[in-house]
């Protein structure tokens, strides 16, 4: 019997895990040739969820859980449950039921059809407006322009199903800051992706907010990419080449006129902008600089308080 092991991450999620467990066993018990395991990850969680584990797995011997020393981040997390399974596939999902589990064997169907990587197209509900859809696509679309990989693919969610094989492809990665939806279109192999439609979540809050949002597209273009040090390059040569002729015309302005051109206010402009753009090139640069730095520490991805396997 083959076995499929569900990775999930779970940040405050006390309400969910069991919710989310009922629903795995359920679309399990209707498939018979399957046997599972359910590796929670508990990512620093600072409400029950460790406990609601603990009791989940003393009632159930599929589920299991690793416990976070603090909370590491959502990739981390994901990270850890796929060093720690050992399916012949491995699927990993949300905890907060956005991620239907209803899906799992139409997924695992798929890998039975031979491709390795089986990812998630996220369709969005109805009622759901045309603004958010567009903004989603806008955002996906831009980061894979600046980006070597491409986004778009794995609809930006980390509900996919990987073979054995592509897990230890990732497990032997040993990046700082994982960044796990570039990296499963990066690996290769074979990939077939699958269309749901996202649920609301069941409980609790998203953990994603405006800012972390930002620096998870910042994750994503600089894990994947040295595009945006090349743009830096490319500015610089532009404004380089700009300025020579303004210096051509002003001289050329002050012989035929033997006036000077005047004006303070445009002066203390260009000081700004350029200002302004050098300090931004180096905020490139210092993102790189911050990523070799945590490279070379070697710091691992997570800590681990606890596990019970
Ligand atoms: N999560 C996590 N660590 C974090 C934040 C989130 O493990 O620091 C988990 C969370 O429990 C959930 C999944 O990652 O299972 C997605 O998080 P969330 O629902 O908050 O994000 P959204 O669906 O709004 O993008
Ligand atoms: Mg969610």
């Amino acid at each position: 019997m083959k076995k499929i092991s569900i990775v999930i991450p779970a940040h405050n999620e006390e309400n969910n895990v069991a919710l989310i467990h009922q629903r795995i066993k359920d679309v399990f018990s209707k498939l018979e040739n399957y046997r599972f395991e359910i590796i929670f990850v508990n990512d620093g969680s600072r409400d029950q969820t460790q406990k609601k584990l603990e009791d989940l797995s003393n009632h159930f011997e599929e589920v299991k859980f690793i416990e976070f020393s603090r909370n590491f981040g959502h990739q981390p997390a994901v990270k850890a449950g796929m060093d720690y399974a050992n399916g012949n596939a491995v699927i990993s999902m949300d905890a907060d039921l956005q991620h239907p589990p209803e899906l799992i064997p139409e997924l695992i169907e798929k890998w039975e059809e031979g491709f390795d990587i089986v990812y998630t197209i996220r369709t969005y509900p109805k009622q759901i407006s045309a603004f958010k859809r567009k903004t989603s696509t806008v955002f996906y679309h831009l980061l894979s322009s600046i980006s070597d990989v491409n986004l778009v693919k794995g609809g930006g969610s980390d509900f996919r199903l990987m073979d054995a094989s592509v897990v230890d492809v990732v497990r032997e990665m040993n990046e700082a800051d994982i960044f796990l939806r570039g990296l499963s279109t990066w690996v290769g192999f074979r990939q077939a992706g699958v269309p749901y439609v996202a649920a609301e979540r069941a409980s609790g809050e998203s953990s994603y907010h405006l800012s972390k949002m930002i620096r998870f597209a910042f994750t994503g273009i600089t894990a994947f990419s040295v595009k945006p040090l090349y743009i830096a390059a490319y500015l610089g040569f532009i404004f380089s080449v700009l300025s020579v002729f303004g210096y051509l015309i002003y001289i050329i302005h002050s012989f035929m006129t033997k006036t000077e051109i005047s004006g303070w206010a445009s002066l203390i402009m260009t000081v700004v902008f350029f200002g302004g753009l050098q300090l931004i090139i180096m905020g490139i640069i210092g993102i790189y600089l911050g990523k070799i730095f945590k490279q070379v520490k070697e710091r691992p991805n997570y800590i681990i308080r606890s596990k019970n396997f």
